[in-house]
């Protein structure tokens, strides 16, 4: 008999409260962690010399968009090494259910279903998921452009309310996306107020991003504040070149707010382009009563024209990603059909193929039935690097894994943040780093005794070199996993080694 199954011997702790580098001995029983002094005489089953190397809780990914993609590539719709470029880098929780978007109610009932699909397939880390506001209203309401009724709110409310008690782990919206985006503040806030009564965070993609961000952050506040709900602005930005600098003043507000006692987050990834559907940069009355009425209105120039106006004068209200930047700023990531344009701007297209903007981004998305992905250059450096900066923000990838050529930070977020932004740029130490996608993040969610290394903690760690740790996804190859990622360990199983996804599915959807 051994003492342990695992045992880590030889590294130095970081234990994702921020507390210094400790030289100590980890090992792992029945599931959870046991912390020993250096030089331990314990036996187990495996002994792994991580001398020069740092042990972390696993990476808690704050943000994601991948909420199926496992069950997508058990389907083969979308490639493995999407689905586990996650994992490769540290990650042992994805907080899905993000922008308003879960899986849940629309493909399935609700958390339960999602768990039994995982679970039928196997995962290799684990997963939790806010409820998405956006996939609550297309359930209750659909895709109509106007505000909910009183009974269909009451309805919504009820729906999350069940969502949270069973586990969710907060209520998200992304109030620039249909749906979401025709909710009112009210609504908003009733909605927030059931998550307020469960202890869980509203979670929220601002109404706008870009010129409008200092007012989208008021209403965020407006819904907490008369809600009584924590808030976490998701990955916070200025973008747009009329936004450019102002996260100097929404930063001032946030930290104004903690200082008055508010519990108010964020998160960030570290890249100044963002990434999202093509059709989010149509105006929102394009897309009212859902997504095959916006591909009919496409096919009428008429509509175009009146689309094409929007984009060119703008709409009160609305974030529009196009009249912010350009054409030339947003390239293709995914488009299945036509993968000779990937990669490429829809200026640049357009150019080639002697059509104006609007009429390709039509012809494309009719060709696709609506489904194409886009990278925005949006955003400036200085910003990424105050947001990322900011004590109370955390780290989330936004991950969005899709074919083609998605956004690196599916696969670069983590090593980036701790070899980019903390040991070469200096942003922050290491050990701030590791808070920053461990404990902070824990803490944030709820995730009872993870993102720590501490006695009966769960047993998710993550063992890098941190003079190695580098991202190496890049937006022409943007799944070359991390260098410097020695093991990633969940729930006491070790599923990678040297960037090898190892056959364990430990990984389970955790219900909080
Ligand atoms: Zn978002």
């Amino acid at each position: 008999m051994t003492d342990f199954s695992l045992l880590l011997r030889g590294g130095v702790v970081a234990d994702g409260t921020g507390a210094p580098l400790v030289a100590r001995d980890v090992a792992v029983v029945g599931g959870h962690l046991v912390v020993l002094e250096p030089g331990s005489t314990a036996t187990a089953d495996e002994v792994v010399d991580v001398r020069g190397l740092v042990v972390a809780p696993g990476f808690i990914d704050a943000h994601t968009h991948s909420d199926t993609s496992v069950l997508a590539a058990a389907d083969g719709e979308l490639d493995i090494a999407q689905a586990y470029a996650a994992v490769r880098q540290g990650v042992t929780v994805e907080v899905a259910g993000n922008c308003g978007s879960s899986a849940f109610p629309g493909s399935f009932s609700d958390l339960a279903a999602l768990s039994r699909a995982q679970e039928s397939v196997g995962r290799p880390n684990h997963l939790v998921s806010l409820l998405g506001h956006g996939s609550l209203r297309a359930a209750v309401v659909g895709h109509e452009a106007r505000p909910a009724t009183e009974q269909e709110v009451a309805r919504m409310a009820d729906k999350l309310d069940e969502a949270l008690a069973a586990g969710a782990v907060g209520f998200s919206t992304g109030l620039i996306y249909t749906p979401g985006t025709y909710a009112d503040t009210a609504e908003v806030t009733t909605l927030a107020r059931i998550a307020a009564q469960h202890r869980k965070p509203y979670v929220t993609h601002l109404r706008d991003e870009m010129s409008g961000v200092e007012e989208a952050l008021e209403e965020a506040v407006a819904i907490a504040r008369d809600s009584g709900a924590a808030l976490h602005i998701s990955h916070h930005k200025t973008a747009g070149k009329y936004a450019w600098g102002r996260t100097e003043t929404t930063l001032a507000t946030l930290a104004s707010l903690r200082d008055s006692g508010m519990d108010v987050t964020c998160d960030v990834y570290p890249y100044t382009a963002g990434s999202t559907a093509l059709a989010a940069m149509l105006p929102p009355w394009a897309h009212d009563g859902g997504p095959a009425r916006m591909l009919e209105r496409l096919k009428d120039p008429a509509q175009r024209d009146l689309i094409r106006a929007d984009i060119s004068e703008g709409v009160p209200g609305w974030e529009n990603t196009v009249g912010n930047g350009g054409w030339d700023r947003i390239s293709v990531a995914c488009a299945r059909r036509h993968p000779q344009y990937q990669g490429r701007t829809i200026a640049e297209i357009a150019a080639a193929r002697e059509l104006d903007a609007l009429d390709l981004v039509s012809e494309l998305l009719l060709d696709e039935d609506g489904d194409v992905s886009i990278i925005s250059h949006s955003m400036r450096e200085d910003d990424v690097r105050r947001v990322l900066s900011a004590p109370f923000a955390m780290i989330g990838s936004d991950g969005v894994p899709k074919p083609g050529l998605p956004h690196p930070r599916w696969a670069g977020t983590f090593s980036r943040v701790l070899g980019h932004y903390s040991r070469e740029v200096g942003l922050f130490g290491l050990t701030e780093a590791v808070r920053k996608m461990t404990g902070a993040t824990a803490k944030r969610f709820g995730l009872v005794g993870r993102g720590v290394v501490r006695n009966g903690a769960h047993a998710d760690l993550v063992v890098f070199d941190p003079e190695r740790i580098a991202d190496r996804a890049t937006f022409e190859d943007p799944l070359v996993p991390p260098e410097g990622v020695r093991m990633v360990v969940v729930a006491g199983a070790v599923v990678v080694r040297d960037g090898e996804v190892l056959g364990a599915r430990p990984g389970q959807v955790l219900a909080c």
